[in-house]
């Protein structure tokens, strides 16, 4: 995690490179999507796992001004970056917390308010120079997690002015709802989203919209009303499965090799002995495993593949359990005059995405992203 003490040793550790110019890029290239609404950035979970305070100032340099967290906490961090600059807005998306609403004024964050409770309680505690602080209304179209049901809207709106006397609008200045399945393109769910969410906005000409994250973005229905909210697109997760994936990389995670070992058909590798080699065998170890964020679930045993890696520009298969602190990669097929140890296996990058290791996982990218370890070697390029 971006500020954790970190002392930089050489060698043998793994290096988790982000590129800045990459997010800033993919942010440039959804925001011309979507023009003339404005694109914010969704930077919860320390920015998706490459680091808050270098996200959120690449993409403040590239235009960003609307950034979106899930905790007060990560408001605060992301202020700390931009300072309290009215210019930028930082809305806080899973609410207001009984007794926060002090620390939202403290750091001038936007709740996203989704309860009659969180409107009162801001209305309660936000006087002063919070009253100048607007919030936004999430409506619940339909995922039955967070926020109101479209019916109660205008009365929430209604009471959004009488608790706040004087402020234009009831100081509701963003009207959001969240998709429940936007990354599968045919669900009829979709469709029904948007045409709710469409109604409920002509409701409230004078109130911003906002409805889709980066998946909703690549909908034919073109769903960007005011104001887009993409997350991970930006740190080149694939918007569109199943098609050509539109966003740059910006992970690469790799790690060099500890040492190489020789193995002959039929003896087993790692924990329990559940791999057992089927030819001769180059085995490279690594020292990155699931107390890196390196999913379990990327084992290869006989009975079914695991991760991959890319060693010396080939795609090399993982042999046996991932452990804590080392996996093992059968890297028979790599050019083995160069094999050594130092020598950089990729785990993610340009060729090994974070949606392949997701699929390959059983998990999807958003976790191998919001998962990555706290020993990297972090190094920040493109800032
Ligand atoms: C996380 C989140 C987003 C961003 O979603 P991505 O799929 O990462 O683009 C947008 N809106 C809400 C309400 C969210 O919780």
């Amino acid at each position: 995690m971006a500020g954790a003490p970190h002392i930089p040793l050489a060698g043998a550790q793994a290096v988790l490179a982000i590129d800045l110019a990459a997010l800033a890029a993919n942010w440039r290239f959804l925001a011309d999507r979507v023009a003339p609404a404005r694109c914010a950035a969704v930077v919860k979970a320390d920015a998706y796992g490459t680091g808050t305070e270098q996200a959120v100032g690449a993409l403040a340099r590239a235009g960003c001004r609307v950034f979106f967290v899930a905790h007060a906490s990560e408001g605060a961090r992301v202020r700390a970056v931009l300072g309290a600059r009215a210019g930028f807005r930082v809305y806080v998306l899973n609410g207001l917390p009984p007794g926060a609403a002090r620390d939202y004024v403290e750091h001038v964050l936007r709740p996203v308010l989704g309860s009659f409770e969180e409107l009162r309680e801001w209305a309660a505690h936000a006087t002063g120079a919070g009253a100048e602080i607007p919030v936004a209304l999430h409506v619940d179209t339909g995922m039955n997690r967070l926020g109101l049901a479209p019916d109660r809207a205008a009365e929430f709106i209604a009471l959004a002015g009488e608790l706040r006397p004087g402020v234009p609008g009831g100081a509701v200045d963003l009207l959001m709802s969240h998709f429940v399945a936007s990354e599968a393109r045919g669900d009829a769910f979709n469709g029904r989203q948007i045409a709710a969410f469409r109604a409920l906005r002509d409701r409230f000409p004078g109130v911003a919209a906002s409805l889709s994250n980066s998946s909703g973005l690549f909908l034919p229905q073109k769903p960007f009303y005011d104001l887009a909210r993409p997350g991970y697109a930006l740190y080149g997760g694939n918007p569109a499965p199943g098609k050509k994936n539109p966003m740059r990389p910006v992970v690469t995670l790799r790690a060099p090799i500890l040492q190489l070992r020789d193995i002959e058909a039929g003896e087993t590798v790692g924990y329990n002995a559940q791999w057992t080699a089927k030819r001769k065998t180059r085995l490279a170890a690594i020292g990155v495993g699931y107390a890196d964020g390196l999913p379990r679930s990327l084992m290869a045993t006989d009975a079914r593949p695991g991760g991959e890696a890319m060693v010396l520009g080939a795609r090399c298969p993982f042999a046996g359990r991932v452990s804590m602190d080392i996996t093992m990669i059968d890297v028979t097929d790599a050019p083995r005059d160069l094999l050594k140890p130092g020598v950089d296996v990729e785990l993610l990058g340009a060729e090994i995405t974070v949606d392949d290791m997701g699929a390959r996982a059983g998990t999807i990218g958003y976790e191998v992203l919001t998962s990555l370890g706290r020993r990297y070697r972090r190094e920040y390029t493109g800032g």
